[in-house]
């Protein structure tokens, strides 16, 4: 069966990125809601989640039923975060997600997702988050 290999998995590269250490790349133009990649990995229980992510792996997903651990995969880990996200994440089955274009993604460009939980707009440098930075600032110099 030839589940990882449909799709565009052979299409990205991963390489130094501007948003944070490496990052997932497209070699090809991707039109708006086309199907990236299958996202799998090692599925875990949620106690096994809260002990990995313990120890600093990043590379867990949820997909509303388990845990997928995607740290030792050789592409998807490597997508960051941004709030002008260009990809979306959607349920396939038990064990896997689909990353799907949100828009349309020219050739080179970085994919990104919204990883979703609070602490990342905390350590984003995005310009919308930089703004909400500055704002909140300006609420408690008036408090
Ligand atoms: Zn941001």
């Amino acid at each position: 069966m030839n589940t990882v290999r449909e799709y565009l998995e052979n299409f990205l590269y991963v390489t130094e990125s501007g948003i944070h250490g490496a990052g997932l790349f497209t070699s090809i133009k991707i039109t708006e809601g086309q199907k990236i990649i299958i996202i799998k990995g090692e599925t875990i229980s949620g106690d096994e989640c809260e002990r990995r992510e313990e120890f600093g792996n990043v590379y867990i997903f949820w997909n509303g039923e388990n845990y997928i651990d995607t740290a030792m995969t050789d592409k998807i880990k490597f997508i960051n975060h941004n709030c002008s996200y260009n990809c979306d994440i959607f349920d396939r089955d038990e064990e896997s997600l689909f990353l799907i274009a949100d828009r349309d993604i020219e050739p080179d460009e970085e994919l990104t997702i919204d990883y979703g939980y609070d602490e990342i707009y905390e350590l984003c440098q995005c310009e919308i988050c930089s703004e909400y930075a500055a704002d909140s600032f300006e609420i408690q110099k008036a408090i």
